[in-house]
């Protein structure tokens, strides 16, 4: 759409009722944002709206009143102002959420992390020897005490540690994989295209249900470099299945001179059975049955920052270290900062208090009843009907998939509940739920307790 005065000679008088910068600066209200945000972004943002009036002008509208002008800079500046990456609360019940961040950090992490992000730190500096060290060297120790390996080395993501362990040991020459765990993790993450980049050649072994040991042993020649086990994260497969178990694929993997990789995905440390969800396979059991190395996420059913971790037998761990990659692969000191604090928590043996993602994972369904409760009695103060209803919440982030936990939501009925829930969206601090018939559903479960007052704050005035 033209603005060129010419071809719209009606409208050519609403250009002239445009202020001028200048004019629009001397606002008091404007004025006073000047003072505070400097005069940089405040005349970037008048210069925004006057450019979006005369186009609105030239498409037939009018020139906004002089009067009109303050709020209408100061809507932009906000629009403007707002990080698009800020917080949410997350009512979805589905608690490693990767569109919303995975793991919430604990508050030893996040401690941690502001100790080392507000100053220098010991991130490559040995201080015994007053001389360089190793950023390799800080989860190191832990990540062995607690899962029983030889050596351990953290890098950007899971993804990562995939790549960078075929990268360095089986560049130019075989891995068998089963025909099961060709897999696509999400977003567009999929096993055959990280072999491919690797360098490694992908040798499809068995069929899409039922995998022999067998199937291996026969797959292998001189060309074998390893056998890559993907756990099966965010799919199940039940009926007339098998593959060989653990320990069998590294026995075999072994007496023929094979490697055995384990990418275990959400990398749990804690037994899920005991919350009445099926086993996701530990990492500690992965050491026991003698894979070689095994790779799994920082921010899954770990419950710290986003990082790959892969533990192992120390000279390949070594080799990975060494590796060119590694250096475009590692983590940064905030991470190693989270990182190690979570594990601290593992460490104390606190993992189910300390750590959010254990926290929600562990909490009785009747303490969360009794917070969904709460919000009831609250919101009905405020002139809303709601109810408590059981339902289910699931552990996400690609672990444990069908797998769910009974919990307890407000449900509250709404005539157009779409454009409720767009709105809880567009509040300063959103509030993501689920929708489920002319029903909004908020699960208490994944609402940290310090986020309820807010979350009931913009419930109250959204859906008043
Ligand atoms: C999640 C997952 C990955 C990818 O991990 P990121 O940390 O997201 O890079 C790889 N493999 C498996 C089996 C997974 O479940």
């Amino acid at each position: 759409m033209s603005t060129d005065f010419s071809t719209v000679p009606n409208h050519s008088s609403e250009y002239r009722k445009l202020p001028s910068v200048d004019a629009l600066l001397r606002t008091p209200e404007l004025a006073l944002l000047v003072a505070e945000l400097g005069e940089p972004p405040v005349t970037a943002a008048v210069r925004a709206v006057l450019a979006a009036a005369r186009t609105a002008i030239g498409a037939g509208g009018s020139a906004p009143a002089f009067t009109a002008w303050p709020a209408l800079v100061m809507r932009h500046l906000e629009a403007v102002m707002t990080p698009s990456l800020r917080p949410v609360i997350n009512a979805t019940g589905v608690i490693i959420h990767t569109n919303l961040g995975r793991a919430p950090l604990s508050a030893a992490a996040l401690a941690a992390v502001q100790r080392v992000a507000a100053g220098y730190s010991t991130l490559e500096y040995d201080l015994t020897a007053g001389a360089r060290g190793s950023r390799h060297d800080h989860a190191r120790r832990l990540l062995c005490d607690l899962t029983g390996a030889e050596d351990a080395l953290v890098v950007n993501n899971n993804a990562a540690a995939v790549y960078l362990a075929l990268s360095a040991l089986c560049q130019g020459r075989e891995v068998l994989i089963s025909r099961s765990q060709l897999v696509e993790i999400g977003g567009g993450f999929r096993i055959p295209d990280v072999l491919r980049q690797s360098g490694a050649r992908l040798v499809e072994v068995g069929t899409t249900n039922r995998t022999h040991l067998r199937d291996f042993i026969h797959a292998v020649t001189a060309e074998s470099a390893a056998i890559l086990r993907v756990h099966s994260s965010n799919f199940r497969q039940i009926g007339f299945v098998t593959m060989p178990a653990l320990d069998e694929l590294s026995d075999a993997a072994h007496a023929r001179g094979l490697l055995l990789i384990d990418d275990l995905g959400s990398g749990a440390l804690i037994d899920t059975t005991a919350y009445g969800l099926a086993p996701e396979p530990t990492v500690q059991q992965s050491v026991a049955a003698d894979a070689d190395l095994i790779t799994f996420s920082g921010d899954k059913l770990l419950g710290g920052p986003q990082a790959g971790i892969i533990v192992g037998r120390a000279e390949l761990v070594e080799r990975l270290r060494r590796h060119p990659m590694a250096r475009a692969l590692r983590v940064d000191k905030l991470t190693l900062a989270a990182l190690e604090a979570t594990l601290y928590s593992y460490r104390r043996g606190r993992a189910l208090t300390e750590l959010p993602v254990w926290r929600m994972i562990a909490a009785p369904v009747v303490e969360i009843q009794s917070r969904a409760a709460g919000w009831q009695a609250h919101l009905a103060s405020h002139g809303i009907a709601a109810t408590v209803t059981p339902g289910e919440s699931a552990v996400g982030g690609g672990s444990l998939p069908g797998e769910t936990l009974p919990t307890a939501l407000l449900a509250i009925t709404h005539p157009a509940p779409d454009a409720a829930a767009a709105m809880l969206r567009r509040q300063s601090t959103p509030v993501i739920g689920r929708i489920q018939q002319e029903r909004l559903l908020f699960d208490p479960r994944t609402v940290l307790p310090e986020q309820e007052e807010t979350l009931l704050k913009v419930l109250a005035t959204v859906l008043q």
